[in-house]
Formats: C-alpha cells, structure tokens, sequence
C-alpha cells in the first residue's frame, strides 16, 4: 500500500489517500488549536502521544465490538484508517459538568451529572462548532434516525468502557468528543466511530488530585502538556513506567522512524 497525496488537513490531522481507496493515512499533527483556533501553537511530541494512545483506546473498543475506522499504527504519527464519510456532528458525552456546559447553564463546575449526557454540535469551525438539538440533525439531514440511534448505543458503551478503563488508573473520564462516519459496504453504508480518543478530545482528571491531564492544560495555561500526556500513556501501560518521555525524545524517535521507512 503507497502513501498518496493530501486529501484534508485538519487542525491537528492530515489524511493522505492510499493506492487502496478504501483506506487512508491518518497523520498526528503537534499543532495545537483553541477557542475555535483564536490561541495556537506546536507541541513537540503531542502527536506521537496521541497517535499512540488513539490506537489503544481503538483498539480495545474493537475487542468489546465497537466497529472503528482503525486498521493499524503504521509509525510514530501515522495509522491506516478506513475511508469514511464523516458524519458533520460532533457528539460530546459528559459525566461531570466542566467547560462550555457550566458556563452555558450557570451550573457549578465540577457537578456529577446523574445520568451521562450526550449533546449535539455541528462540525464547523467557521461557525464555532455551535450547539444543536437532536432535531436540527434530522431537519438538514446530517444523519437519519436510525443512525443516530445506533451512534446513542454506541456512545453509551463506549463511555461505559472508557470510565472503567480510566478509572482503573486512577483517571477520572470528565467528557470527551466523539465523530462517526459511514463506511461503504456491499451498497450499505454503515455507522461507525471515526476520527480520534486522546487527551486532545477528552477530559481527564486525576481521580484523588483532580489535576488535569488533557488538552485544558494547554486551553487554560495549567502548564506543560507533554508531561500530563506522557503520564496517561505510562497509566494505561502504553509506555513503559521507567521511560522518560520527553518531546525532544519522541522527536529523535520520530525522525529515527523517518529514516527508516
Ligand atoms: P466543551 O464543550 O466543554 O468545550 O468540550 C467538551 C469535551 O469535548 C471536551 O473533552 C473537549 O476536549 C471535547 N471537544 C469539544 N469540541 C472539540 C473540538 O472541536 N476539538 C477537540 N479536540 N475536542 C473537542
């Protein structure tokens, strides 16, 4: 399989096609965006971090039959994924209010929500990825009922799945955002879980300090990122405890692997 030209770049992605055009290259970016790409910068290493624990979350909610675009981690950056056609919704599942929910609703940050929630934007960054309701996405038909019926289960057991595993290393999962897309198959197109899970697209708090481990340390200036990445990495046992991750290590091992290929 050959790696062909760019097809999107997204902020912190770019997708290359493929001699086989049902699967694509999936490149993890270090570029970091914020507040709808007002507060930009590059944070060496976050990509290689992020691909790594990506496959990982992937790969395990394959093994509990939640069908997802990956098909391997090709390098440091990169991974194989199925072509799909993106569904513009972004789905945001919460268990504790933070973020724009707490500041939407006037409700305290930090409030265990009894039932997990799931809300709805629309995939648009000139709009700011506003706020939607169930009905808006079968008014414009952004995806049919039964589509998103299937995601709803999905989320739910995917959520299920994520705060044990997080939990299991003393991380709380806060919220996180997920995207679908339609995979052709014989003439049918089905649903399944697309694009990233990593500490970019998640909320992750240490479950006795409460300090964070994801993308807010870079939103909110809580101080360096790689280390808080690192550090979920080394929980999930995606990198040894003893390895001492440092951006300018992941570099040298980025462009180890360059040579290489
Ligand atoms: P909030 O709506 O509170 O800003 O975000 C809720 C959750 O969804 C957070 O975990 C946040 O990281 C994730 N999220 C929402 N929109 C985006 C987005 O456009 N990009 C990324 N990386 N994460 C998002």
């Amino acid at each position: 399989m050959k790696k062909g030209k760019k097809i999107y770049e997204g902020k912190a992605k770019i997708i290359y096609s493929t001699s086989d055009k049902n699967l694509v290259i999936q490149y993890f970016k270090d570029d970091a965006t914020a507040f709808n790409n007002v507060k930009r910068t590059t944070i060496e290493g976050k990509g290689v971090l992020n691909n790594r624990i990506s496959e990982h979350i992937l790969s395990n909610l394959s093994q509990i039959g939640i069908q997802n675009h990956l098909v391997k981690r090709l390098n440091m950056r990169e991974q194989v994924i199925k072509f799909v056609e993106i569904i513009p919704v972004e789905f945001i599942i919460r268990n504790v209010a933070t973020g724009s929910l707490t500041k939407r609703l006037g409700i305290e940050d930090g409030t265990v929500l009894k039932e997990p929630l799931i809300e709805y934007c629309l995939k648009d960054d000139k709009l700011g990825d506003p706020l939607i309701s169930e009905d808006h996405i079968y008014a414009f038909e952004w995806a049919s009922k039964k589509e998103i019926e299937k995601i709803k289960k999905m989320i739910f057991r995917i959520n299920d799945f994520m705060v044990g595993m997080f939990r299991g290393v003393g991380i709380k999962l806060i919220d996180f955002k997920l995207e679908f897309g339609r995979l052709k198959n014989n003439g049918k197109k089905d649903v399944i879980l697309a694009d990233e899970i990593s500490p970019d697209t998640c909320r992750l708090w240490d479950s006795i300090t409460d300090k964070k481990l994801d993308k807010d340390r870079f939103r909110k200036d809580l101080g360096d990122l790689i280390p808080a990445y690192t550090e979920v990495a080394k929980r999930l046992g995606i990198l040894h405890e003893q390895s001492n991750v440092s951006a300018v290590n992941i570099t040298k091992l980025s462009s180890v692997n360059k040579k290489r290929r």
